[in-house]
């Protein structure tokens, strides 16, 4: 198990800035409990070394790294640059085209027929994240000539939003398809579908998915909020991806519509990470900005699973720093009484289920009896989620006897796991129990842990060691 003094977990993006061994053992040992693999950017071959380095970092620390696929999506991007990147200013003419050659200071590649044909005179085209802005001046089904509105650098494959106009793309793509059957073949944990807008999307991913990774479905349109509740329900967990969301929705409605997405996680059971912009400044700056440090700890107060970092850690010159400037927050924020107090406002109701009445008594029991860790005995990953969405106030160690669900499990709030070969007889498991949580240092002689399995019989038990 990789020791961690925090319950909030972190994920992050991996790209030039640390897909080498040592930097990704560097992000491991520093604080990322999930591996973002975007396939977005990469080829298969680097996603498939990245994943076989962060595979054998989890041999060589004995503990159980979360990877996580992000599929593209229909996402819009513009192409390559000669030089890799420009900077465009405002009043700057500046031209997009079918051209794939790659660009320079006076145009770029947007691969997108589909987009070109509905551009007008006037409509507006946002780039990374919303972050450049430009007005279309003349165009065609072959290119658009646009006035730079708000410039700024614009780097290779950035994303392309056009706002208020329906485009015509399917939610899984040719290309999703095939970094799916890529990425489950790498035996990956997680995927995370992108712009998912309905429950069909959600279903579709999982008949191909068929149970070999969970599900994370991405919100960042304005129709997956409306159908939040039925989408949220048919997902595994959830990501907040705030990047295209506050593009295509009012950057003041993001706040509140994260809150919601949070409850509503919280209520139904599903895991949630808060992504994009976390610490955006410190792409290129060694600390972060005030309001950088607030939302992060804000997404702490609501509750939420776990908190990203995509360019920070892909691109960013501060890899390291960030992870570590992300985990302190965290731990920080957690140990603010008022968090827990917080937390203790938004608790949610057990459901009438055996599997809830035990994850509801393990808490009360953890907190009552002053209790160390609450050791868990499941073949279940419903029984994880289940504990996990109670927040007790102590570590969930997990014992199971697979790898699969041990690295699965890194994304729920709290949740350490540990692999042991499985144990039937509640009185050895208490034993065992006892034996994992001083090994790693949750409890020492005279303390408290609550035991409770789910393997074969229910059973509820609080030890002293
Ligand atoms: P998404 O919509 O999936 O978040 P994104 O383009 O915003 O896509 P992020 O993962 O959020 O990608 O990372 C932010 C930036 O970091 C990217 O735009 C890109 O410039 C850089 N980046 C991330 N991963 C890689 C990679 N594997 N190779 C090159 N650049 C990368
Ligand atoms: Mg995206
Ligand atoms: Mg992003």
């Amino acid at each position: 198990m990789m020791r961690r003094y925090r319950s909030g977990k972190i994920v992050a993006t991996i790209g030039p800035a640390s897909c080498k061994f040592e930097n990704l053992e560097r992000m491991l040992l520093g604080g990322v409990d999930v591996f973002r693999l975007n396939f977005s950017h990469g080829s298969h071959e680097e996603h498939e070394q990245v994943y076989n380095s962060i595979r054998s970092l989890g041999k060589k620390h004995s503990c159980f790294p979360t990877v996580l696929a992000d599929l593209q999506g229909p996402k819009l991007r513009v192409g390559q640059f000669e030089n890799d990147k420009i900077i465009l200013k405002a009043g700057d003419v500046f031209r997009f085209d079918l051209d794939s050659a790659p660009g320079d200071a006076r145009r770029v590649n947007l691969p997108h027929l589909e987009i070109l044909e509905v551009l007008q005179v006037g409509s507006s085209i946002l780039l990374d994240d919303g972050k450049l802005r430009f007005e279309v001046l003349s165009c065609s089904p072959k290119y658009a000539e646009v006035k730079v509105l708000v410039g700024g650098p614009l780097s290779n494959r950035k994303g392309v939003n056009v706002p208020h106009v329906m485009l015509p793309i399917p939610a899984l793509t040719e290309k999703d398809r095939k970094d799916l059957n890529f990425a489950l073949g790498l035996g990956v944990n997680w995927v995370a579908i992108s712009f998912v807008q309905s429950v069909d999307d959600v279903e579709n991913a999982k008949k191909i998915i068929d149970g070999r990774a969970g599900i994370i479905s991405k919100l960042e349109k304005p129709m997956a909020i409306k159908a939040l509740e039925p989408i949220v329900e048919a997902s595994d967990a959830v990501m907040i991806a705030r990047g295209d969301l506050g593009v295509e929705m009012n950057q003041e409605d993001v706040p509140a519509i994260q809150k919601r997405i949070i409850n509503v996680c919280h209520r139904l059971g599903r895991p949630v990470i808060v992504a994009t912009q976390m610490l955006e400044s410190m792409i290129s700056a060694p600390s972060p900005t005030r309001a950088e440090v607030s939302d992060v700890a804000t997404a702490v107060y609501s509750g939420a699973d776990a908190t990203m970092l995509s360019a920070e850690s892909a691109s960013g010159q501060y890899p390291f720093e960030s992870i570590d400037i992300m985990s302190k927050i965290i731990t920080k924020t957690e140990s603010d009484p008022c968090c827990l107090r917080r937390l203790e406002d938004d608790a949610q109701l057990p459901n009438r289920t055996v599997v809830d009445a035990l994850c509801v008594a393990a808490k009360d029991a953890a907190e009552f009896s002053c209790a160390n860790a609450i050791v868990l005995f499941t073949d279940s990953f419903d029984t994880v989620v289940r504990c996990s969405r109670m927040r007790p106030v102590v570590p969930i160690i997990l014992v199971v006897d697979t790898e699969i669900l041990a690295c699965k499990a890194g994304l729920c709030n709290g949740v350490y796991a540990v692999i042991s070969k499985k144990e039937f007889n509640f009185e050895k498991i208490c034993k065992f129990a006892k034996d994992i949580a001083a090994e790693h240092k949750f409890a020492a002689a005279g303390d408290v842990i609550v035991v409770l399995s789910d393997i074969s019989e229910n059973s509820l038990s609080i030890c002293r060691l």
